[in-house]
């Protein structure tokens, strides 16, 4: 099962991936209909940004070799991409009034890899069969396609609600994904745990029972990144455009696996501990920045930090542990003890009063007592 992340007020979501058997028409008439949607996607996509909107067409107004359910979804698919790109025009435009020297521009994606979507209503499974609407002849026409499922993964299926069905291609397999909406989990324990991530330890989680756990292997990691940048420095200079971004690409699958690793055993760990409710810092663009100059970070390690703390809050909320958000201003520098601040030295923190601790505990400790922020990490 692979595992989505999903902010608090969408609902609970997870992606089952499942192999599809095709026989060759089928293959063809799949592989056809994924081209399709795909190029119509994309024409959607340039007609509105000519139009510089989105107008009030309807599905019967998209002219395509596809099925109307299909042609919904091409059509929604498109304003998702189109709103996103406008988005970033926003963001550019704002960039550009406060920096005139380096302005930048937005680019509106173009989709490249052959996919189609149906929704919940167009697709259904019986006896091991996987039956979806595909273009044939002229018409629409209902297939069904040998699908592998595993046991547990049918009965999951058969107990949750269902979202969309996406088909792609993984190498020279077909691939079913199938998003299943799950039951809120009922509210799990009762204690409170601080957790702060950094680059030397990747998290430190503390308890309101003073149970301590390190999770990651920061040094690891920072091997791993320094590995992969020399390499891209050294196929850089040999102009080898191709394998720089198969490492760029090895290098995110690696890191987003690290993280689910890191956040799995947090969760874990929380769960041991009869956990009621996780914090941590509240990483917006702005208070990224700040701490990144505190620990003296690169920005490149904002993205790693949100991306870890959203894994972590969608495998809390499936264990029914609350996430919540804390100001990150002066977590590393409070004494936990009489509230004054001071900067640690090294990786030991000294206070006045006599408190003295490692000082990525005093951050999960701080970060565990904080008031929450009233909104989420968005
Ligand atoms: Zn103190």
């Amino acid at each position: 099962m692979k595992l989505k992340t999903a902010k608090n007020e969408e609902p609970l979501t997870s992606t089952l991936q499942w192999k599809l058997l095709p026989t060759a028409e089928q293959k063809e008439l799949i592989f056809t209909t994924m081209n399709t949607y795909i190029a119509t996607v994309n024409t959607l996509v340039s007609e509105f940004c000519v139009l510089d909107q989105v107008d009030r067409r309807t599905t019967a107004d998209v002219i395509a070799e596809l099925p109307a359910c299909l042609k919904n979804q091409t059509l929604r698919d498109a304003k998702s991409v189109f709103r996103k790109y406008r988005s970033a025009c926003r963001k550019a435009d704002a960039w550009n009034r406060k920096h005139p020297q380096e302005p930048k521009t937005a680019t509106c994606a173009v989709l490249k890899k052959p996919a189609a979507i149906w929704n919940n209503q167009n697709y259904s499974i019986k006896q091991g069969k996987l039956g979806f609407p595909v273009f044939k002849d002229g018409k629409s026409t209902k297939i069904y396609v040998n699908v592998l499922i595993p046991a547990e993964q049918l009965n999951l299926w058969n107990h949750t609600k269902h979202g969309t069905l996406r088909i792609t291609p993984k190498g020279d397999k077909l691939i079913a994904q199938v998003a299943v909406i799950h039951e809120e989990p009922v509210p799990f324990g009762a204690g409170i745990m601080g957790v702060d991530l950094g680059l030397k330890i990747p998290a430190v989680c503390s308890t309101d029972t003073n149970k301590i756990r390190f999770v990651g292997n920061g040094r690891k990691n920072k091997y791993l990144k320094r590995k992969f940048r020399s390499d891209r420095k050294r196929l850089g200079k040999a102009k080898k455009l191709n394998a720089i971004r198969k490492s760029r690409n090895k290098e995110q699958r690696i890191m987003r696996d690290i993280d689910h690793k890191i956040s799995r055993e947090i969760v874990n760990f929380a769960i041991d501990q009869q956990i009621a409710v996780i914090r941590m810092e509240q990483l917006t663009g702005i208070r990224a920045t700040a701490r990144t100059s505190r620990k003296n970070e690169k920005n490149l390690h904002t993205w790693s930090f949100y991306r870890l703390s959203h894994y972590i809050e969608y495998k809390a909320r499936f264990a029914g542990i609350r996430v919540e958000y804390v100001d990150p201003a002066y977590t590393s520098q409070t004494c936990p003890v009489c509230g004054k601040r001071n900067h640690a030295k090294d990786r030991t923190y000294l206070c006045s009063c006599g408190f003295h601790g490692h000082r990525d505990i005093v951050g999960a400790v701080n970060i565990r007592n904080a008031v929450p922020m009233a909104n989420g990490n968005s």
